[in-house]
């Protein structure tokens, strides 16, 4: 009899503590873990859980969100110790998570030619020539950003641009979107290349009309200079790392997903450990490297809250702007190319080699495709991994398009059907938008960047910039999947409109979406209790302003599970 006593005292308590976690709706009681360390109030929260969608406060305790509710609700949760935040009346959302960055080459530009807004060739040169007299002799010129569709008449630049500016330093310019880049004369010569040089499988040298390379390397080609840059030091790898976390906190990203190599996780991890840490990494290592986390056990997740890896990346195909992307059909305004296969798929057979054994053993795959043929052969790619390897992972696979840029309609369904996530960069099309259509005809423009089709057809989205292709701002993102409207304002109603998407929806592919793509839907994507405290304050109520807007408000307070890391004041 006491001992049955003493279970139903036992379950008594655990009823009665029940109740006080179900507390005003998911709301958990102070009693149980508060005072909150931070309140934040008289917000318009977008919590991003189809639970409690709205809510105007929240208490944060440690690392985690502990409650979501009225101004009423969360008065409870302040105690002397509280630190109020008063979002007066803007948008709070959850922290937001970049589902494909190039951290190190999007860091250390910051401290390289910028050539980003260059559109005349005298501001090209003028920028080369500033960087190259705070060099030493042989040292090299390094920059990135240029776009030809920019500069007069579209034409690439050319070695001859520069040469005069720069005749003791090789340089190295690349293109915005990393697939093409601009070398000098003192370059090509240290890389041997000169007109008999042959293509290299996978690349281009841009040549004159006597045959003589121009300067300008496409893809592969890229290589023959790019391999002769000496690798930053650990010290100069770590300052431009913590300049790229400053960019990064300012741009309210509390996650990001990383194309990285080893050697830039053992730096975050340093960072982490010395408390310097202020975004999450999930860190995306080389599909040619898959052997190695295979043999150390890894898979996809591995890791902590702050650093975490398992997934491999390849690539498909080249780029649109590089005329490298692979289609089904040739270029319009190149009618003798349809683009190229990355060398990772060549020869045939060669990407299934390594995607099937990295699946088998339970790490994610991301495969970079931006051609509607790239796109094609991945899935196609995909469906024979699912054959041969079975079901997968009781996990579940969660496997990746990167870009994912240009697609047959015909293949929407195989993003559902197949649960390939679609990882893109809606900034990306209202700065293509501007010159696509030239490239690729009115029809293939219409499966361009389609956002609405793919969610139509039940595909999930993971939103990001490809950083440094794309700024980091995610404002702009959001502005750009909601509006289409290109850069150049030739299209205030949107390019391709009907591929529009709601401002919820992107919301939610730049925050849950993005988590589902790095498998912590369960540990962040939303606002709601027992989450990591990972929260962005914006200035303005995003849902209330006019569309056009939104690439104009500013984040006002970013915070890492719990921690502010950044104050506009
Ligand atoms: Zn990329």
């Amino acid at each position: 009899m006491m001992e049955s006593a003493r279970i139903l005292a036992g379950i008594l308590t655990a009823i009665a503590a029940l109740s006080v976690f179900s507390f005003a709706g998911g709301a958990q009681a102070p009693a149980a873990h508060g005072p909150a360390d931070l309140v934040i109030h008289n917000a318009k929260v977008h919590t991003v859980d189809p639970s409690r969608p709205e809510a105007q406060a929240l208490a944060i305790v440690g690392d985690r969100i502990r409650a979501v509710g009225s101004e009423a609700d969360i008065q409870a949760w302040i105690g002397p110790g509280t630190r109020l935040l008063d979002a007066r009346g803007a948008t709070v959302l959850p922290g937001f998570n970049d589902s494909h960055v190039h951290f190190v080459a999007g860091s250390s530009l910051l401290s390289q030619v910028q050539l980003n807004d260059v559109t005349t060739r005298q501001e090209f040169v003028r920028r080369v020539a500033a960087s190259a007299r705070e060099l030493k002799n042989g040292e090299w010129v390094l920059g990135r950003g240029w776009d030809h569709e920019k500069l007069p008449g579209a034409r690439l630049p050319t070695r001859d641009w520069i040469d005069d500016v720069t005749p003791d330093n090789p340089v190295w310019l690349g293109r915005y979107d990393g697939h093409m880049g601009l070398a000098n004369s003192a370059a090509l010569k240290i890389a041997g290349v000169d007109r008999n040089t042959p293509d290299p499988p996978g690349g281009a040298i841009v040549r004159d009309a006597n045959g003589n390379p121009t300067g300008a390397l496409k893809d592969a080609a890229a290589g023959l200079v790019e391999r002769l840059i000496p690798p930053p030091s650990d010290e100069q790898l770590t300052r431009a790392i913590r300049a790229g976390l400053e960019e990064v906190r300012r741009a309210g990203l509390t996650s990001v997903q990383d194309i990285s190599h080893a050697r830039e996780m053992r730096v975050y991890q340093k960072l982490l450990a010395a408390g310097e840490l202020t975004v999450r990494f999930y860190c995306i290592t080389p599909i040619q490297e898959y052997e190695a986390p295979l043999r150390a056990g890894i898979t996809a997740g591995f890791g902590n809250d702050w650093i975490r890896t398992g997934a491999v990346k390849g690539f498909a195909d080249g780029s649109l702007g590089s005329t490298t992307a692979l289609f089904f059909e040739p270029y319009d305004d190149a009618p003798t190319t349809r683009g190229l296969f990355n060398a990772m798929m060549l020869p045939e057979g060669h990407m299934l080699q390594m995607a099937q054994p990295a699946d088998a053993a339970g790490l994610q795959i991301a495969i970079h495709a931006i051609g509607d043929r790239a796109n094609h052969e991945i899935l196609a790619m995909y469906e024979e991994i699912a054959r041969r390897n079975g079901p997968g992972p009781a996990r579940g696979r969660r496997w990746r398009i990167e870009h994912a840029q240009h697609l047959l309609p015909s293949d929407y369904d195989a993003f559902a059907r197949l649960g390939v996530i679609a990882s893109m960069q809606p900034a990306q099309a209202i700065q293509d938008g501007s010159w696509a259509e030239k490239r690729i005809g009115h029809e293939r423009a219409g499966s361009t960047h389609a956002w609405r089709s793919l969610l139509d057809h039940g595909a999930k989205l993971a939103f990001g910039t490809d950083w440094p292709v794309a700024p980091l701002n995610p404002l702009l993102g959001l502005y750009a999947a909601v509006t289409r409207a290109t850069l150049d304002g030739k299209h205030p109603e949107g390019w391709i409109p009907e591929q529009k998407i709601t401002l919820a929806e992107a919301i939610e592919a730049y925050t849950m979406g993005s988590a589902y793509a790095e498998f912590t839907e369960t540990q962040k994507g939303s606002i709601t209790p027992g989450k990591l405290a990972d929260v962005v304050i914006l200035d303005a109520d995003l849902f209330r302003i006019p569309p056009e807007k939104i690439k104009d408000a500013k984040v006002v307070k970013t915070v890492v599970g719990g921690r502010i890391v950044y104050s506009a004041d």
